[in-house]
């Protein structure tokens, strides 16, 4: 079956990259190039994905995305920033959003990303509008909020995408370059030590014993495992 895109944009040679590219790859594609338009075309529900961009004329793609959420929207939206937006990313997961780029991004990982979140999507929102508890820590995953015996928990976005990226696979093993490609996105990082560091920052934040975890499970020579 096809699936339909709809992409808010307002930069014109974007919408006409993106809008080529992604009808290459096979999707139907719709744009709307204010955030208005935008709103009311995803309020539809009728897509399978919205790539929305943060900064847009008539209304800030922030607020569409809250009012999607709040609408009972749950379209996954991947949401393109700017590089100065950085703390948007966290605001904009926290209201709705499942993933962001930051722009200028490469054509090759805007499509990666469209793919893990439409695999998400399909293998169904196992996650999306619950809470997840295992031992003391409690995920929500629509306010994007952690703690840890009741005490706030304070995750970066990607320590946040990868918590829910392992929760979403619990029980099986996933190999670096699998949370690489998914998590980071299509060869965004040079070095499988990147998810190394991220993973011995999430367990000294949610593990009891860092070095003895219960949790997140390191499996030699294979990758890591989420046993929560
Ligand atoms: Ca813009």
């Amino acid at each position: 079956m096809e699936r339909r895109i709809l992409l808010i944009e307002d930069e014109p040679g974007l919408v006409l990259t993106l809008t080529d590219r992604l009808v290459r790859e096979g999707y139907a594609v719709e744009s709307a190039t204010d955030g208005d338009t935008g709103l009311a075309r995803a309020s539809s529900g009728a897509f399978d994905l919205i790539i929305l961009d943060l900064m847009l004329p008539r209304r800030s793609g922030l607020d569409v995305c809250r009012q999607l959420r709040q609408s009972g929207v749950e379209t996954p939206i991947l949401m393109l920033t700017a590089r100065s937006q950085v703390v948007d990313k966290v605001v904009g997961l926290q209201l709705g959003g499942d993933d962001y780029l930051t722009k200028p991004f490469d054509m090759m990982e805007l499509l990666a990303r469209v793919e893990a979140l439409l695999r998400r999507a399909a293998r169904g929102p196992v996650t999306s509008g619950a809470v997840y508890s295992f031992g003391p820590v409690r995920v929500d995953f629509k306010s994007a909020e952690v703690t840890r015996d009741g005490q706030p928990v304070v995750l970066s976005a990607r320590e946040f995408q990868l918590l829910r990226y392992l929760i979403e696979n619990r029980g099986r093993v996933v190999s670096r370059e699998e949370l690489l490609k998914d998590v980071w996105g299509y060869h965004a990082l040079p070095s499988t030590r990147t998810v190394d560091v991220h993973m011995a920052w999430l367990r000294q934040k949610l593990e009891a014993n860092p070095k003895h975890p219960e949790f997140i499970l390191t499996l030699r020579g294979l990758g890591y495992k989420f046993a929560g």
